[in-house]
C-alpha cells in the first residue's frame, strides 16, 4: 500500500468512529508519528497535506527538524530525559510535549523555557493501564501534580496523554480511555489555574477509533500511516 492509500484508511476510521458518536471529525487532530521513519516518507505524507508529526527521541527529532521544505508542527511523545529538554525547548515549531512525567521534568521544562521566553504546552502523561513498566502518573497522583506546578509561568497544561496496551482486541483498551476522560472532567471541576483540560492525547494505529469514541482529540497514529517502523537504524 502507498502512504496515500494508508492515509485514505486512516481517515476513514476517524470519520467512522467520530460518526458513531456524534462527534465532528475535523475536532480530531491527527498527528503523524514518524518515528524510525525516512525524511523522504514524511515528505510524502506533507505532500498529503499533513502537517503535525510526533517523534518519540529527541535525537531523531533533531535530526528532522528544520530539514523539511514546508514549515510543519512538531510533538513530543516519548518519554523525555531532562538533560534534552534544552533541545526542545528551542524548536519554535514544537508545539507539545505529551510525556510530562514527573515533576522534576516540569521544573526543568519551565526553566528552559523561560530561558526562551517561551511558554510550553504540555499534556500530563498517565499511566490509566497501570502498567509498571510503562511512564506517567497513577490517576490518583494527577490532580496534586497538578496543584504543584500550576505556579509554573512558562508551562501550559493542554490536557492529557495515555498510551494504552497492546492488544488484539482494541475494545479491551477502552476502559482505559475513559479513565482518561473522567480525569480530566474530574480535573476541570477543581478549576486549577493556569490548568487548561481541552485535549485527551489517546489512540496509536491499532486502537484509535476506540479512542475516538471515547473522546481523544489527539491521535498519534505511526505505522498504520507510514507502514512498519525500521529498526535496523
Ligand atoms: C510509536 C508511538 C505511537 C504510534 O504507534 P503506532 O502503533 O505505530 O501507531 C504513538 N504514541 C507513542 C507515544 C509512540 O511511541
Amino acid at each position: 500500500m502507498t502512504v496515500k492509500e494508508r492515509l485514505v484508511k486512516v481517515k476513514e476510521k476517524i470519520n467512522a468512529a467520530a460518526n458513531r458518536v456524534g462527534r465532528d471529525p475535523e475536532e480530531i487532530k491527527l498527528v503523524a508519528v514518524s518515528k524510525r521513519q525516512s525524511l523522504d516518507k514524511i515528505k510524502k505524507i506533507v505532500a498529503e497535506g499533513i502537517l503535525n508529526f510526533g517523534e518519540s527521541r529527541v535525537q531523531e527529532l533533531r535530526e528532522k527538524y528544520g530539514n523539511l521544505e514546508q514549515e510543519v508542527n512538531w510533538h513530543m511523545v516519548g518519554h523525555l530525559q531532562r538533560n534534552k529538554v534544552k533541545y526542545i525547548t528551542r524548536m519554535d515549531r514544537c508545539e507539545l510535549i505529551h510525556s510530562l512525567d514527573s515533576l522534576r521534568l516540569a521544573k526543568k521544562i519551565n526553566k528552559r523555557a523561560k530561558m526562551e521566553d517561551r511558554k510550553m504546552n504540555v499534556l500530563v502523561q498517565v499511566n490509566t493501564a497501570e502498567d509498571e513498566n510503562k511512564y506517567g502518573f497513577m490517576s490518583e497522583e494527577v490532580i496534586d501534580f497538578l496543584r504543584e506546578i500550576s505556579s509554573l509561568k512558562h508551562l501550559r497544561v493542554k490536557g492529557l496523554m495515555t498510551i494504552a496496551p497492546y492488544v488484539e482486541d482494541s475494545e479491551e483498551v477502552r476502559p482505559y480511555f475513559r479513565k482518561l476522560r473522567k480525569l480530566a472532567n474530574q480535573i476541570k471541576a477543581n478549576k486549577i489555574p493556569g490548568v487548561e483540560m481541552k485535549e485527551l492525547s489517546m489512540g496509536m494505529s491499532n486502537d484509535l477509533e476506540v479512542a475516538i469514541e471515547e473522546g481523544a482529540t489527539i491521535i498519534r497514529v505511526g505505522s498504520a500511516i507510514f507502514g512498519p517502523r525500521n529498526y535496523n537504524k
